[in-house]
């Protein structure tokens, strides 16, 4: 399936309550038109962005630069949504998981990673992800469809809701960083995502700059230099193995976009230096891809890109094909990793007791047990075949 056809066939629905337009996930200009249909100026619209984003407001009625009918228009015509939180887990170690419900009651995770004095929220792009990497729980989730830039800009509003960190221009925060790490395949629905981004990064609203977002891609190797071109986020790439023969049966994406074709795109990625790294993810799997042998060729592979490596633990969950490489195997392969120049790349699993770890995420709350993988495979097999990856 091309791109193309994919946003088509994956359209998320509209995110309008009761009839009333929904103003999160506009772009300014598409905010400064909606209001001027109902004879709003065109400054009139930047107050508002300022309390939407700024501030964080969702109530019209104290936007309180705006006169009365003006406000009293806004509330009867349109809405700030926020989705429904389902679910609000906390992890032992500070993680927190959000499970959220969209207007068609679809859902989504959404994670929030806390640090001393910062903290990354891990955003979902689609509901489930229509590939099927063998390790991941969210890629046996059937239900597939793109999410709508009001829908991925809304996970970001409600952990700022939760985390009490409005306006924007708060000290000390534990929202400063955005991984495009969560359920789904961000360059899939990119134009949505973009949009989305384009909004965090605006300076006069949530504004968290570019240097601290990062998008990480199965590799949607088309898609890639569009990225950089356009939003100029940091990138990360899920590699996962070093020879297209295993990348092809883990991340079945390899047999449309193989790793020679790949790592080209990393090395055009615009906006990729020394001192701006594009990061390699790179999931261990026990007697898979985890030998020394793995380790030289992913340091050979990687020459001449400016790249720092992230190894992750793999996070089982309930019917997954796979173990987490031991210990002792992971400080070898880093211990290869290190001798070649790169930093320390172990990457610490978060919030594993509450399944919101790096490939946990799935909305179902309903767990696939190892007696029920033929109806996993049956899924996988299904869901390749519509995306044209059947070999
Ligand atoms: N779809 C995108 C982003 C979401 S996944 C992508 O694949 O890059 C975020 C990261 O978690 C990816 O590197 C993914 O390969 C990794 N991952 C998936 N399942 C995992 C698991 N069970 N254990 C550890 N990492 C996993
Ligand atoms: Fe989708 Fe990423 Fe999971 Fe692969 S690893 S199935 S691309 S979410």
């Amino acid at each position: 399936m091309g791109i193309t056809n994919h946003a088509k066939n994956f359209a998320p629905p509209s995110t309008d309550v009761d009839g009333k337009r929904n103003v999160i996930g506009l772009s300014l200009d598409e905010l400064t038109a909606a209001l001027g249909a109902h004879g709003l100026e065109k400054f009139r619209a930047k107050q508002v962005w300022s309390w939407i984003y700024f501030h964080g407001l969702t109530d019209f009625s104290k936007m309180n630069n705006l006169a009365k009918p003006a406000r009293d228009k806004l509330a009867d015509h349109f809405v700030i949504a926020r989705p429904t939180v389902t679910q609000d887990q906390k992890s032992d170690d500070g993680t927190r998981k959000w499970l959220l419900k969209m207007t068609d009651g679809q859902e989504v995770e959404c994670v929030h990673i806390p640090e001393t004095d910062r903290g990354a929220l891990c955003v979902s792009s689609q509901v489930g992800c229509t590939l099927t990497c063998r390790f991941c729980h969210t890629g046996t989730q059937r239900l597939v469809r793109n999410l709508e830039a009001s829908e991925i800009l809304m996970q970001v509003m409600l952990a700022r809701d939760a985390l009490n960190e409005w306006p924007s221009t708060k000290e000390t925060r534990l929202l400063s960083n955005i991984v495009m790490m969560g359920m789904g395949e961000p360059l899939f629905n990119y134009e949505n995502v973009a949009k989305a981004l384009r909004i965090v990064m605006h300076g006069e609203g949530i504004a968290i700059s570019k240097r601290r977002i990062t998008l990480s891609t199965s590799g949607v190797v088309p898609m890639i230099k569009r990225c950089g071109d356009e939003l100029d986020v940091n990138l990360a790439v899920s590699l996962h193995a070093v020879t297209d023969e295993l990348r092809d049966k883990i991340v079945p994406i390899n047999r449309m976009y193989p790793i020679k074709d790949l790592l080209q795109a990393c090395r055009d990625y615009p906006g990729a230096s020394n001192t701006r790294r594009i990061t390699f993810e790179y999931v261990m799997l026990k007697g898979v891809n985890d030998s020394p042998v793995d380790a030289k060729q992913l340091v050979r592979l990687l020459r001449g890109i400016p790249a720092k490596i992230n190894l992750i633990p793999f996070n089982a969950w309930p019917g997954a094909p796979f173990e987490c490489s031991d210990r002792a195997t992971i400080e070898k392969f880093g211990a290869i990793i290190n001798d070649a120049g790169y930093a320390i790349p172990v990457r610490t699993p978060r919030g594993r007791d509450i399944m919101a770890a790096c490939g946990q995420l799935k909305s179902s709350s309903v767990r696939i047990s190892a007696a029920e993988r033929a109806a996993i495979d049956k899924i996988i097999a299904e869901k390749e075949q519509a995306q044209g990856l059947n070999r």
